[in-house]
């Protein structure tokens, strides 16, 4: 068989707040790269609607807000790692969630993952971790600011991007709604129970050397530019047949 060298940029793992942009700076990463985003909660969800055993089993502990037993959630990413649209990297979204998950996840890639890699650059298919920081009176801003509107869906800010008359959508001029998880006091417990659970992820990370923080105060296209230059910095040539 042809020996073949492809570029991969290997597992990106993206940590950001809500409000943080992490949606954005996503599909940025996705459109670039090639790589597919994997979102446990998306997957969780899914597996919920169709009713499938780990569905069943997971849709209480989600309702509760608590996260699904780490062996479960294995088994999940393990099969969904497995496909071969991961080859040469994918963006993991949601996944860790714990120290525990973080370990699983190294252990899972040193043994079955880029086994194409040669030894040299074996530390280099561990993930890539960027935190997107938002400063926290700006979440604030971005999440308590957030109107939609109930007719066509258009979304406003009434701090970066307002109406033209307040509190009516520029197209229909309907009343803007406020969803209910942007409510203020919904929003802080977000961001505090976004914190408490990141906060050892990423200083799992940071211990191994693995943790890239990016200023996510800046304009979009600026924070894009510093997470391409950290997932290049990163970036590893895979050899083998293909
Ligand atoms: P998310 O969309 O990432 O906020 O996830 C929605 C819900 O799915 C969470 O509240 C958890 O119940 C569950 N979930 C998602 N990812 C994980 C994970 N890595 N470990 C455990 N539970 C998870």
């Amino acid at each position: 068989m042809a020996e073949a060298t492809s570029r991969g940029i290997g597992p990106v793992i993206l940590l950001g707040a809500p409000g943080s942009g992490k949606g954005t700076q996503a599909k940025q990463i996705v459109e670039r790269y090639h790589i597919p985003q994997i979102s446990t909660g998306d997957i969780l969800r899914n597996e919920v609607q169709r009713q499938t055993p780990l569905g069943l089993l997971a849709k209480d502990v989600m309702a509760r807000g608590e996260l699904v037993p780490d062996d479960l959630v294995y088994d999940m990413v393990a099969e969904r790692l497995r496909q071969g649209d991961c080859e040469s990297g994918f963006i993991l979204d949601g996944f860790p969630r714990n120290p525990a998950q973080a370990g699983w996840l190294d252990a899972f890639l040193e043994h079955e993952f880029f086994e194409n890699v040669d030894s040299a650059s074996r530390g280099k298919c561990l993930p890539i971790v960027i935190r997107i920081d938002v400063d926290y009176n700006q979440l604030l801003r971005r999440l308590t600011g957030r109107r939609s509107c109930p007719v066509c869906g258009r979304i406003y800010n009434l701090y970066f991007h307002p109406p033209r008359v307040a509190d009516q959508c520029d197209v229909d001029g309907s009343k803007l709604v406020i969803r209910n998880d942007d409510r203020e006091e919904v929003i802080r417990e977000r961001l505090t129970a976004y914190e408490s659970q990141t906060k050892p992820v990423a200083e799992y990370y940071e211990r191994k050397g693995r943790l890239v923080s990016v200023n996510g105060d800046l304009p979009v296209d600026q924070v894009t530019e510093q997470i391409f230059r950290a997932i290049e910095s990163h970036r590893v040539v895979t050899t083998g047949p293909q």
